[in-house]
């Protein structure tokens, strides 16, 4: 097997599965070694693991407690899962298929995230993808939110957001990112009316793409909102 990130050669373990999934695709052993998976033991609403640094008490982060006192987002309830840590490994491994768009390398994680998907959100009723603008798509050309989304069931991913975007967000500061006004709209709100959703993205980092996206969904009548990133910054 070639490995998808440093596409050296390497033996994968013969089981069930691997016998059953010719042709699947995955990382060698020491590139999956230098992935941090986030430990059990996580802010209760953004899924980060627990470190000192980041908490003043052992549920919410800091950054959590700071959306919490957000006069526009103080009814949005956040509930995320993250698989891995943001550490240097996962931003290069990001930047590779984001900016070099080497977009076969989201496929090293379906297991994990299928495995995610059927222990925690079998239940739900659509899975929201997050649109690029229309700029960010024209550079990379592919969307790993949607990539996830079809990893996790093609039939329930459901495509009712667009975004207007003047200004590139990574050319902003992080304040600034978080009092800007809301990028997103709904094209088909009826949909989403007392429904389970899930909204799915690569990295979770300041929360600011959940937010201003779960605030919408609510406002437009979901009855749950959960959210999944694959990275947790
Ligand atoms: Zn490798
Ligand atoms: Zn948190």
């Amino acid at each position: 097997m070639i490995c998808l990130y440093c596409l050296k050669n390497y033996n994968m373990e013969v089981t069930w599965t691997t016998i059953f999934k010719p042709g699947r695709k995955g990382l060698c052993s020491e590139c999956c070694s230098n992935l941090e998976p986030i430990r059990e033991e996580t802010c209760e609403k953004c899924g980060r693991e627990y470190d000192e640094q980041w908490f003043d008490n052992k549920h919410i982060c800091t950054d959590c407690v700071a959306w919490e006192n957000h006069p526009n987002y103080k009814e949005v309830k956040i509930k995320n899962t993250s698989i891995y840590k943001y550490n240097n490994f996962a931003k290069e491994f990001v930047a590779k298929w984001k900016y070099r768009g080497d977009y076969e390398l989201i496929y090293a994680f379906s297991d994990e995230i299928k495995k995610t998907y059927k222990s925690k959100y079998k239940k739900v009723d659509y899975i929201i993808t997050i649109p690029l603008s229309t700029e960010r798509s024209y550079e990379r050309g592919f969307n790993q939110s949607e990539a996830i989304a079809k990893i996790m069931d093609q039939k329930k991913t459901l495509k009712v957001l667009k975004k207007n975007e003047t200004n590139k967000q990574s050319k902003k500061k992080k304040l600034e990112r978080i009092h800007s006004e809301n990028p997103f709209i709904m094209t088909g709100v009826k949909s989403t009316i007392d429904k389970k959703v899930l909204i799915v993205d690569d990295i979770y980092t300041t929360g600011t793409t959940m937010y201003q996206i779960s605030k919408i969904l609510y406002e437009a009548g979901a009855s749950e909102i959960s959210t999944f990133a694959l990275f947790r910054g």
